[in-house]
């Protein structure tokens, strides 16, 4: 707007209102089309902009000066009105410039309410008291609250999007959840669950092994001491193999303690270390002649004492001759129960200490026979096949071996692989093939 304009309208006289209004509307005409004059700001005024002074009496026009020198004529007022419109207008533009901000603030801490109340309220008082200029004025006063309404939702919708900015983030903090514990080791098993798992072992056992029992020919409890101690460093088959030879010519401990040590070497050489093996079973058929009267003790620590007898030899004795619970902790019976993570113990006599604990003296001797049939046949010490091994879900060695289930099927022994067992008599129940004789062999 220019300085000519606006002098223009001082100078309307008197008692012209019709003239007075046709210039009124020119003067907002030409304050409706911007035109920086001199001193003046061009952003001045403007929406977002610093206030104009309240020299401008148009938002973004010039610092022009009120015409001082123009006389005060009755049309003053309605002059005074429409500058004091435009001042309102501007602190209204103001007031929704402002807005940015706070709308910002809203999104964060607040809803923007108080802001959008402003924003209302300032074009509202600016139309109430600028009736000379109802037409702008009232637009603008309509259209403000529209743009603040906008801002409004925009402010309520922010925190929406905050909202489900938020949201995203929660599956994620879940998903580090799991990461984490991920990276948290393994609980360990309690010994009860261990127990548990461990007695469940050998149900299954007992089902895959109904047959279990002790792989040595013997047909009295001096025959199976014998052949226990024969049993060191060998198979049972080559054992059973050898056996009835040397009974055959030796039937009871007398006859055995008096015969000639070579001939025994000779007799048992197929089972390795002969001569060691020659005079312990001829030491202990000598005590059991002198001590026992020529019968086996059926006490643990009667049977320690002799020649060549350990615990082991003693527990297998003792469960297979006497019907006394006894556990077998032999090379198998060791690796498998230290695979199942019943025990870390390689003692045996700490290990058949730690399984007495587990199960009743009822299910000693039947465990350790299906715990060496399944080390035998399927959980063999280099190569176990884990991919044929129907208690795979309970080991936690499962994968030490073949999983390939295939591949596994090929690496069962005895009868799991079609081939004859071990002993040359084995009980009646027994599903697979009676193991060929020595010279067979
Ligand atoms: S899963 Fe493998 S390691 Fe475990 S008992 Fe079976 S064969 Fe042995």
């Amino acid at each position: 707007m220019s300085a000519g304009s606006d002098s223009a309208v001082g100078e309307q006289p008197a008692g012209k209102p019709k003239k007075a209004a046709k210039e009124s509307k020119s003067a907002n005409r030409a304050a409706s089309a911007p035109e920086p004059g001199p001193g003046a700001s061009t952003g001045s005024g403007a929406p977002g902009g610093p206030a104009g002074q309240g020299e401008s009496s148009v938002p973004g026009g010039p610092a022009a000066p009120d015409a001082p020198d123009a006389p005060a004529k009755p049309d003053a007022p309605v002059k005074a009105a429409r500058k004091q419109a435009a001042r309102k207008q501007a602190v209204g533009k103001q007031a929704v410039g402002k807005q940015a901000a706070p709308r910002k603030a809203a999104v964060k801490e607040a809803p923007a309410e108080p802001a959008a109340k402003a924003a209302r309220k300032a074009p509202a008082k600016a139309a109430e008291k600028a009736p000379a200029e109802p037409a702008k004025a009232a637009k603008k006063a309509v259209a403000e609250p529209a743009k603040t309404a906008k801002a409004t939702k925009k402010a309520v919708a922010k925190p929406t999007k905050a909202a489900k900015t938020a949201e995203a983030a929660k599956p994620a903090k879940k998903a580090v959840a799991p990461a984490r514990a991920a990276l948290k080791p393994a609980k360990p098993e309690s010994h009860v669950a261990m127990v548990r798992r461990a007695r469940r072992i050998n149900r299954e056992l007992a089902e895959v092994y109904p047959y279990a029992h002790p792989e040595l020919d013997f047909r009295n409890p001096f025959e199976l001491l014998v052949a226990t101690v024969l049993s060191a460093q060998t198979t049972d088959l080559r054992v059973n193999q050898t056996t009835p030879a040397l009974f055959a010519a030796y039937p009871t401990p007398e006859e055995l303690a008096a015969a000639d040590p070579e001939a025994v070497e000779q007799l048992i050489r197929p089972t390795g270390f002969f001569r060691a093996k020659t005079k312990s079973i001829m030491g202990l058929a000598a005590a059991l002649r002198d001590e026992f009267g020529g019968n086996v003790p059926g006490r643990l620590e009667d049977l320690v004492k002799l020649p060549g007898v350990g615990r082991k030899t003693a527990n297998v004795v003792l469960g297979n001759a006497f019907g006394v619970p006894g556990i077998t902790v032999d090379t198998h019976f060791g690796r498998l129960v230290r695979r199942w993570k019943w025990t870390d113990e390689e003692d045996p006599v700490k290990v058949e200490a730690v399984v007495a604990e587990i199960f009743p003296k009822s299910e000693w001797t039947m465990l350790s026979h299906r715990t060496i049939f399944h080390g035998r046949r399927i959980c063999h010490a280099r190569r176990p096949a884990c991919g044929a091994c129907p208690i795979a879900p309970l080991c936690p060695a499962y994968g030490e071996g073949e999983t390939d289930p295939e591949k596994a099927k090929k690496l069962l022994k005895y009868e799991k692989g079609g081939f004859p067992g071990q002993r040359l008599s084995p009980p009646p129940d027994y599903p697979g093939l009676p193991a060929p004789p020595l010279e067979a062999g």
